[in-house]
């Protein structure tokens, strides 16, 4: 089931996506179930928005895949690097992404998959880990790359308005062991890789997070990018697209 988030005649609503229209809920599927008011809503009547706006945090995992890890010169760490992001750095589909050219010179893209979280988890073990999901969407894990060299933790490189794109819809049954990421930049494929070849998966990633942050409906956990991150410039197009999920497309723009 896809689940969307989006505007309608300047009215904010979810709905579930079938066949061409989006069945609209009565509320927030996370908190209030799946009731339906009755209505249908073509999909190219709405506008979509971020599927989700986490309440407190995105939790990010950096260095989550072997490839990668060797492309920014070093081995992936034995435990999972994590990181927050801001819960302002989310837009949704369509949204431009800025990029802060008074304080950084290059800014990559990273397409990622991201878990949202559907009940609040603190402590919870990897074997009952997925029960805390309530779906996944695509992310892009943009980066301040020079920031983040010079500055010696993340906040800033990961941290500016815009800099997490997510969406398009939230995917509730997506079968991970076939799932693949794909970045585009103006149509031209930068990263390919399957989510299987994440070096920490899913349930690991879920019960190291509730291990140090309580973990409430909404939060989104970003699981890292595969090989093949790099820079964009003001007017490319960046998607990344999740088999099963979607295509999140932002354009770039200078701030
Ligand atoms: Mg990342």
């Amino acid at each position: 089931m896809k689940i969307a988030r989006f505007s309608h005649q300047d009215v904010l609503r979810y709905g579930i996506v079938d066949d061409g229209e989006l069945v609209v809920l009565e509320a927030d599927p996370m908190f209030a179930g799946f009731e339906t008011t009755g209505e249908r809503v073509p999909l190219h009547d709405v506008a979509l928005l971020a599927p989700v706006i986490p309440r407190s945090k995105v939790v990010c995992i950096g260095k989550n895949y072997h490839d990668h890890a060797a492309e920014m010169g070093g081995e992936a760490p034995a435990e999972p690097l994590m990181f927050l992001k801001p819960n302002t750095s989310v837009i949704g589909p369509g949204d431009a992404i800025v990029r802060p050219t008074t304080l950084s010179s290059q800014t990559d893209f990273e397409g990622e998959l991201a878990v949202v979280i559907g009940r609040i988890a603190k402590n919870v073990p990897a074997e009952r880990a997925l029960d805390y999901v309530f779906g996944y969407t695509v992310a892009n894990d943009v980066t301040a790359r020079d920031l983040q060299r010079t500055d010696g933790q993340w906040s800033r490189a990961k941290g500016f308005d815009t800099f997490c794109p997510v969406g398009p819809v939230i995917e509730t049954d997506l079968d991970l062991a076939a799932a693949s990421i794909t970045t585009r930049v103006n149509g031209e494929v930068r990263q390919n890789g399957p989510v299987s070849d994440m070096i920490h998966d899913v349930p690991a990633l879920i019960a190291y997070a509730s291990s140090v942050f309580t973990l409430l409906p909404g939060d989104l956990i970003l699981t890292g990018t595969p090989a093949g991150v790099g820079p964009f410039a003001a007017g490319d197009e960046i998607e990344v697209e999740i088999d099963g999920i979607g295509t999140l497309r932002n354009t770039a723009r200078d701030a």
